[in-house]
């Protein structure tokens, strides 16, 4: 071990440091070797410091949340992978209706992922009766630390009577990761609620963008392309119906728990909808393609199997390797390249790989 891993490894608090620590153990699929140092930080300061600190003594850093949407290499990750474990959520001010109105003016408006369509059959759940929109209630800011477990996020704050996360009920993740790629429930996009972020810049200085600045896309944010780490956020939240969100994100829950929770959520990006049209398919979900076109239901690569439950997610059914999770990815790729002529794009983030087990992938 060199100098600057001994320098680093002397500084960090050794209470929540771990050497080759297994990241099976942070990722909700159960895959993932060892990190050199694995470290969570108790608060956004110790964060911080421990980022800089890498930083400075060039030792690369890995940010994990719930570890819910990354497939972590079989020979783990070099350097320092942290958490956030600081996990501070500050209910604020009511918004003035002016200030809301600026707001709305600044959100993008991204086209559904999917939609629910029970006539067609497609879906494996429906959500169209939950469905309704809050735009008349007053808002309330909440200021949420991004290692916050959003699914006690969503309870917590639902319980004093302030709604709008209730369509992300059950889905993995921390508020980092959230952002990071621009979770979406149903028809519902986070970017929706975003005020401003707080980050921590290649540079060291925290700054806060605001929800224009952060160029939020389906599956994407500015943070694919920018050295910055996600530190905190305020959200614009509604003092709305408590029963209503409380009923819809419980009853949400239950429809969304038939998929399977050892896998690591959608791993492709759905086709667009000229693709969907000129195929004549009644849905642009990849779910539908892996289960009626190129009909790999039940595939599995090792311990490494297509669910399913849900056709878009492949799921850890014992001991899986990413080995054989990368090797699931690329047969379905290569099927609907020569079924259909399509190239698939995860939607799932690969880290620790050498460039040449997933170039082709990507
Ligand atoms: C059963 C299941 C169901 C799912 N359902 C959905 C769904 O309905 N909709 C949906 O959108 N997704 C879904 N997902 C995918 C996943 O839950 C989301 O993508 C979630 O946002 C990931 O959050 P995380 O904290 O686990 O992030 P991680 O997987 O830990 O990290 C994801 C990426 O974010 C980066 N990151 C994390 N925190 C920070 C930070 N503080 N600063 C900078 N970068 C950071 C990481 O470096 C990594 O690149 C599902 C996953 C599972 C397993």
């Amino acid at each position: 071990m060199g100098e600057q891993y001994k320098e680093l490894i002397g500084k960090l608090n050794p209470k929540y440091l771990k050497l080759n620590e297994p990241l099976s153990l942070h990722t909700t699929v159960g895959i993932g070797g060892p990190a050199d140092i694995w470290y969570e930080a108790q608060s956004t300061e110790e964060f911080i410091e421990a980022i800089n600190l890498a930083r400075k003594l060039e030792i690369p850093v890995t940010i994990l949340g719930r570890g819910s949407n990354v497939l972590i290499s079989d020979s783990g990750i070099r350097g320092l992978v942290l958490k956030n474990g600081s996990k501070n959520i500050v209910i604020g001010s009511e918004v003035s209706v002016k200030e809301t109105e600026e707001l709305e003016k600044e959100v993008t408006k991204i086209e559904a992922r999917w939609a629910s369509d029970s006539e067609k059959g497609t879906f494996k759940y429906e959500f169209k009766d939950l469905d309704y929109d809050e735009l008349d209630s007053p808002r309330i800011e909440v200021k949420i630390d991004s290692g916050v477990d959003m699914a006690f996020a969503i309870n917590f704050l639902i319980n004093k009577g302030i709604t709008g996360l209730q369509w992300y009920a059950r889905i993995p993740g921390n508020l980092g990761g959230w952002i990071y790629n621009n979770v979406h429930g149903g028809t519902h996009f986070i970017n929706e609620l975003i005020k401003s972020v707080d980050v921590l810049t290649e540079n060291g200085a925290v700054i806060t963008l605001k929800v224009s600045d952060l160029n939020f896309g389906y599956d994407v944010s500015r943070f694919h392309n920018s050295n910055e780490i996600i530190l905190s956020a305020t959200l614009n939240l509604y003092k709305g119906d408590k029963e209503k969100a409380k009923y819809v994100a419980i009853e949400w829950a239950k429809r969304k728990s038939i998929q399977p929770h050892r896998s690591l959520g959608s791993v492709f990006k759905n086709i667009s909808i000229e693709d969907q049209k000129r195929l004549g398919y009644p849905t642009n979900g990849i779910g539908y393609i892996v289960e009626h076109v190129i009909k790999l239901s039940g595939y599995r690569v090792g311990d490494a199997g297509i669910s399913k439950a849900h056709h878009n997610f492949i799921e850890n059914l014992g001991n899986a390797s990413a080995k054989d999770y990368l090797q699931v990815i690329k047969t379905i790729q290569q099927k609907v390249q020569v079924e259909i002529g399509l190239k698939l794009h995860p939607e799932i983030f690969l880290i620790g790989f050498k460039p040449s087990e997933i170039e082709d992938i990507l």
